[in-house]
């Protein structure tokens, strides 16, 4: 009932999370606002991620490897999406180890 109940509430939390990231960071133009919250929703994402294995029972081992993967996951989130100052506009690299330089959409240098 634990998990199931469980299974409920991180369902929710995590359309919750959909819908907020897809409006500000993918809807949304302010690249100030988007690099003000990007690493915190991140990091928030694999707290909830991981708090739901923990919640479904997963422990110890399983967790030894879910965190370690989950952190992997969220660095190169962080350091493959940026943010345009010209136009706002979010940028994926498509290689996720280097992170993009110039925004596709404008040309402009990312910092
Ligand atoms: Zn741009």
């Amino acid at each position: 009932m634990l998990v199931e109940n469980g299974l409920y509430i991180f369902l929710a939390i995590w359309a919750v999370l959909g819908f907020t990231s897809f409006f500000v960071f993918f809807l949304n133009e302010n690249a100030k606002l988007k690099k003000r919250f990007w690493l915190p929703f991140v990091i928030l994402v694999a707290v909830v991620f991981i708090g739901f294995g923990y919640l479904v029972g997963y422990d110890g081992k399983e967790l030894f490897f879910i965190v370690p993967g989950v952190g992997l996951v969220s660095f190169f989130c962080i350091r493959s999406i940026k943010f345009c100052d010209t136009c706002g506009k979010t940028n994926m690299s498509p290689n996720l180890v280097l992170p993009p330089k110039t925004c596709l959409s404008c040309q402009s240098p990312l910092s």
